[in-house]
This record gives structure tokens, sequence and C-alpha cells, in this order.
């Protein structure tokens, strides 16, 4: 049976001689491995829709456990995505996350146009540090990870002046002392996070956070990807190391 799917590609491996096996993140059937013959080869007609971070129409014969790519279409390259370390990093992170967040064949056509939308603003120039922590919440909470940010954990007062990560959510300033190692937020934080887990995709205006804000709640969502999740990410390890040169790097004089 041949199907039509709108995806993009995770990650891709080689496959025998000349030909890859691409993992699809699609609209319809969620994550999905396909074989694409011959796509290795630099003058295949696959060679371009094959590539990681391409969002594209793929035409699949479906069947057995791998799906067989028969042709495809370019959508969007992210071309600027690319041609920049840091953003193809960040993006990098994002793929990833998909990668090992879902399970094969669970359609969430919600994530999906928030990953395609996610994208397009990162080659737009947007913050990827923002988007990413954007992108992280939706992922978690689309596979069954939700944190708790709308009331303490323990009491359900709305005031939060901590997060439990071993909780999964804020902690009020009374029951802070419940978790001794709950990570104490300022309000900044606790009002942005509560905005990046509701923010669509299409809403993101220009979102301006400090600087100690963003690393509270990268520490924040790490502690909670360990506790949670527990799954090492080989990008993440890039990423965190571009961050800490992007930290150590003096202020630009003025
Ligand atoms: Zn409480």
């Amino acid at each position: 049976m041949l199907i039509r799917l709108e995806g993009v590609v995770l990650r891709t491996r080689d496959y025998g001689e000349g030909h890859k096996i691409i993992t699809l993140f699609t609209r319809e059937q969620g994550k999905l491995g396909a074989v694409a013959r011959g796509a290795k080869k630099p003058r295949s007609r696959l060679a371009a829709v094959t590539q990681p971070l391409t969002h594209g129409l793929y035409l699949c014969h479906a069947g057995g456990e791998l799906a067989t790519l028969s042709q495809g279409e370019v959508l969007h390259a992210f071309s600027r995505i690319r041609d920049d370390l840091i953003r193809t990093a960040y993006a990098a992170y994002m793929l990833e996350v998909t990668d090992r967040l879902l399970a094969e064949r669970e359609a969430h056509p919600r994530l999906f146009d928030q990953l395609v939308g996610i994208l397009q603003q990162l080659e737009a120039g947007k913050d990827p540090e923002i988007l990413t922590r954007i992108y992280e919440l939706h992922a978690l909470a689309a596979s069954g990870f939700r944190p708790h940010l709308d009331a303490c954990v323990a009491c359900g007062r709305l005031e939060a002046a901590a997060f439990s990560v071993r909780e999964g959510g804020f902690l009020c300033s009374a029951c802070q002392q419940t978790d001794r190692d709950a990570l104490p937020l300022a309000p900044a934080a606790v009002r942005v996070l509560r905005r990046l887990a509701r923010v669509d995709v299409g809403q993101i205006g220009t979102i301006n956070v400090k600087p100690e804000t963003k690393a509270q709640l990268r520490r924040l969502m790490r502690a909670f990807w360990e506790e949670h999740v527990g799954l090492r990410l080989k990008s993440r390890d890039v990423l965190e190391r571009l961050e800490s040169w992007t930290e150590e790097r003096p202020a630009p004089l003025e």
C-alpha cells in the first residue's frame, strides 16, 4: 500500500550498499523507519529528502516493520539552521529528544506541528534556548512526562517558590522544605516556565528572558529529564559544551 506522509527526518543510518534507513517523525503516523534505496549515492533523487532535519512529503510503501521510501519532496531544508553551528546543535538536540521520547507509530500531530513551527522560528533567528525549552516541555507532555506547573504539587496553592524534581512540579514556600533537594526558583523563572509550557508556536513573539533565568530553566529541565526520563543524549553533550563556551565569552564592548 502506498501512503503519503508529511515528515521531518530525525536521523539516518547507512544500510547495505548505498542505501539508508531514515527515521521519520510523521504527522500522520508518528515515528517510523523507512528504507531509502540508493539514497547514499550523490545523484540519487532521494539524497536531499533523506537528510536529517529535512521537512518533506514522503511517498512510502507501508507494510512490514520498515516502510520503503518511493518518492520524496523537500518542503523545507532549513539551510539557514544548517549554516550555523549553534542552531544546528539545538536542532539536533530537539530531533534526538523526539526520537528518544516517542514510541513507534504513535501519532502526535500537535507535537509534529510544534516541531515544524519551532524549527521555522529557529531558522528565523529567535532565541534557540527558549525555543528548545518550549519544545522540551511539549515533547515531555506528549510522551507522558508533563511537569506539574499549575500549582504546588503538595498543597495546591498557586504560589511557587521551588521546583521539586522528585515530585515533578512546583512547591510553594510553605511546602518547599518537604523536598530538601528542591531547586529554588526566582519568581521570574516561575512566570517564564508557566508561559513557555502554554505558548503556542504560532504566538511566539519576542520572549525576552534574562540569562540567569535561562540558566535556572536549563538546570531544571536537565534535572527533570535525568530523574524521569533518564536517557543519555549525545546531542546534549555537544550542546552543553557550546553553551559553556557562550557563557564564558566576555560581554561585547559597548
Ligand atoms: Zn504547597
